[in-house]
């Protein structure tokens, strides 16, 4: 067994666990965690530091998942979507495939928490070859993104198998890897799996870091050896109540993320997942916090930040209004707040 996989194993998953190491006697927590798995593995528990703290809440049960009301089980409408099960087509262009129901963390704020985790995802020798034939079929689809659950957690074997099937496929041009192994068991990233990943460029990876403390030694490690591979690695950060929805938190973050070769991709308002409402912003405060960040620091740092339309709609950029006036000319602000102008094409200036 590797180390990543020792490490794995001593993770705290039930309520008991949870009791002796974090001191969490809230008995409703025993029915949470029975409708959502958890899964704090000792890498990441030593990264908490008191209840309530950024880290913690991402990580441990909350009474409110199972009092939300509001919310919805599949808000992005990824069941409906899927011609093959574990396969969403929602673009022309590119699908993503779930091609694991494990994490090495299982986030309290997860997007598929109505199944990551579960006996509920099933995916299994069957599944993978029907989402392959999909796409040998579907020669419009240039572009897979795996995910899950979190594909990284697979053995390397599985994750050579599923990469040399897809890279088989001549119409798919591009493989992504969304993971948040980066930021919740960075061990996980070892110099074979980057031997592996190397050999199916392009391959990007997209991760996913919260906030600045998840940004460690070894998460440093982690991210270089990808680098290192020639692997791009965009980030997913979403925007969460109470962890990140604060302009220096994110500036710090982004600015982290950058320096160690990750480029902040995209800023998620959260989905309407049931489970999750306590998690929720307002989308004005999200895009009064890009307006914090536009200009101030590297464009390179800057994410787009985005909503997942209900429904499965696809995803739209939400984005501070500068223009003030068009016409002849555009009127607009600049990032400090100042009243500028531009004359459009064929006017005087
Ligand atoms: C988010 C998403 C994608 C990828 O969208 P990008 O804007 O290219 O990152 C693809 N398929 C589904 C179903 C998605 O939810
Ligand atoms: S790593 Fe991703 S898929 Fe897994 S629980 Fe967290 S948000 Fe969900």
């Amino acid at each position: 067994m590797e180390q990543w996989q020792r490490i794995l194993q001593k993770s705290i998953t039930t309520f008991d666990d949870l009791r002796q190491h974090l001191d969490c006697d809230n008995t409703a927590l025993r029915e949470v965690i029975a409708n959502f798995p958890m899964r704090i593995n000792p890498y990441f528990l030593k990264l908490l530091k008191k209840p309530g703290d950024p880290l913690w809440k991402q990580a441990v049960p909350d009474e409110n998942e199972i009092l939300d009301t509001v919310c919805i089980k599949d808000p992005l409408a990824e069941e409906d979507l899927s011609p093959v099960p574990n396969l969403v087509h929602k673009y022309p262009d590119r699908v993503l495939f779930l091609v694991s129901n494990q994490c090495a963390m299982y986030c309290r704020f997860c997007t598929r928490k109505r199944k990551v985790g579960t006996d509920r995802m099933v995916i299994n020798g069957a599944t993978l070859e029907a989402g392959y034939e999909y796409l040998r079929q579907h020669a419009d689809v240039r572009e897979v993104l795996l995910s899950g659950g979190d594909p990284l957690l697979l053995q390397d074997k599985e994750i050579e198998k599923i990469l040399s099937q897809l890279h088989a496929i001549p119409s798919i041009e591009v493989i992504r890897i969304g993971t948040r192994i980066p930021s919740v068991l960075p061990m996980r990233i070892t110099e074979n799996l980057v031997t592996i990943l190397k050999r199916y460029h392009p391959l990007y990876i997209n991760t996913h870091f919260n906030h600045p403390r998840e940004i460690t030694k070894e998460a440093v490690l982690a991210c270089n050896m990808l680098a290192d591979g020639g692997i791009p690695i965009g980030c997913q950060t979403v925007l969460l109540k109470g962890i990140n929805d604060n302009p220096e938190v994110l500036r710090t973050l982004f600015l982290s993320l950058l320096k160690m070769r990750v480029k902040p991709y995209y800023l998620f308002q959260a989905d309407l997942t049931s489970g999750t409402n306590h998690f929720r912003t307002s989308t004005k405060k999200g895009i009064a916090l890009m307006r914090d960040l536009y200009g101030h620091i590297s464009g390179m740092a800057v994410p787009t930040f985005a909503l997942d339309s209900p429904g499965g709609k696809g995803k739209i950029p939400l984005t501070p209004q500068y223009i003030i006036e068009t016409g002849n000319s555009l009127k607009f602000n600049n990032y400090l707040g100042e009243v500028c102008t531009y004359p459009e094409a064929g006017e005087g200036i």
